[in-house]
């Protein structure tokens, strides 16, 4: 827990003073009328998944009035990021948005953010301040520190809100480089008591997207900086959250949900565990209890990791073996496992 920081609250979130970090994804398409009313429902299973805030780009007016519309219609917070134009953060502002992330330095004249701080105050959403290695300002492009230059421009925009007296902020000082986010959050950290939202920009496909992003949020996590995370794969949002929960549960060493032991397969499996877990790991990641599902190929390591875990399937020749806390429960043809740890999965939950 990073009791360092000062609590801002996200709609039914509270981010910093002590609270659980908590886990973010960012939606990877664009708005549109016809589709709005089929979000709730896929929302709804990113939040059965563990999100806990989402993130929006809002580029333009319409993707903002349907922004705008949409946050009406979950109970999720949902934050809008906006680039330049002030009157989006305006228009953001008149419906249930529960952030908004703007850099002041980025829309303009000192008069637009004014408007933009005085409606946000007024109806208490906090502002994300969100500095980034690709758009760091010129002044600082050829600064011998990168870490330092994210930290300076981050500064920069949290005294242009201060000087406002809009203190209702969090910051993210994103890199691609693990080293320089590392760097840039700890200095930031030792300086300020502003709620930090940790990640790796741009990390990458999911294999060095994941590493990278666990090597660097592990680190910070464990010094307790980080009061919101965002793991950003060029992958799926499921993914990301995924994701973002495994880092949190490795560096705070508390698991919230299922956890899942499965078999990296070699020629002995009898079952084909990566199909299977494939189907599989977005329910059993949506089970809010610290359960260990083990899914294993054959027999050699299969029944002993099964053995282990609260519910395990594991192949055995012909047949598919289910154990629960250790004892077997159910043998079944390869053609019912679906349905057959299905059953036994619902009876445990
Ligand atoms: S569980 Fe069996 S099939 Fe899977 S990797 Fe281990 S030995 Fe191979």
């Amino acid at each position: 827990m990073n009791n360092k920081t000062k609590a801002v609250k996200l709609g039914n979130v509270i981010v910093g003073g002590g609270h659980r970090p908590s886990v973010q994804t960012m939606w990877k398409e664009a708005l549109s009328k016809n589709s709005l009313d089929t979000l709730p429902e896929r929302i709804k299973k990113l939040e059965n998944l563990g999100c806990d805030i989402l993130r929006f780009s809002a580029p333009d007016m319409e993707q903002a009035g349907l922004l705008g519309r949409l946050s009406g219609m979950v109970s999720i917070p949902l934050v809008a990021d906006i680039h330049f134009d002030w009157r989006i953060a305006l228009k953001c502002l008149d419906y249930p948005i529960a952030k908004i992330r703007v850099n002041p330095g980025n829309l303009g004249e000192a008069w637009k953010l004014k408007e933009v701080a005085a409606k946000a105050a007024d109806k208490a959403v906090p502002i994300r301040i969100g500095v980034n290695s690709g758009s760091i300002p010129k002044d600082l492009q050829n600064h011998q520190d990168r870490a330092e230059a994210l930290v300076i421009a981050a500064e920069r925009e949290v005294e242009a809100l201060d000087a406002l007296k809009f203190s209702n902020v969090i910051v993210s000082m994103k890199a691609s480089g693990v080293e320089e986010t590392i760097k840039a959050n700890r200095l930031f950290s030792s300086r300020h008591n502003i709620p930090l939202h940790i990640g790796v920009t741009e990390a990458g496909p999911i294999v060095q997207g994941c590493v990278r992003s666990t090597v660097a949020m592990y680190a910070l996590l464990t010094e307790d900086i980080g009061d919101t995370l965002r793991v950003s794969l060029s992958g799926s949002m499921e993914d990301e959250i995924a994701a973002g929960l495994e880092i949190l549960a490795l560096a705070k060493g508390k698991r919230e949900r299922a956890d899942i032991v499965s078999c990296p397969r070699c020629g002995r499996a009898s079952f084909d565990t990566h199909a299977f877990t494939g189907r599989w790991k977005d329910r059993i990641y949506s089970i809010k209890k610290p359960l260990t599902i083990a899914i294993m190929g054959c027999v050699v390591n299969g029944p002993g990791e099964a053995r282990h875990s609260d519910l395990g399937i594991t192949g055995g020749g012909d047949k598919i073996i289910i154990f629960k806390n250790g004892k077997i429960v159910r043998i079944c043809k390869p053609e019912e496992a679906d349905t057959v740890f299905g059953e036994e999965l619902a009876k445990l939950i």
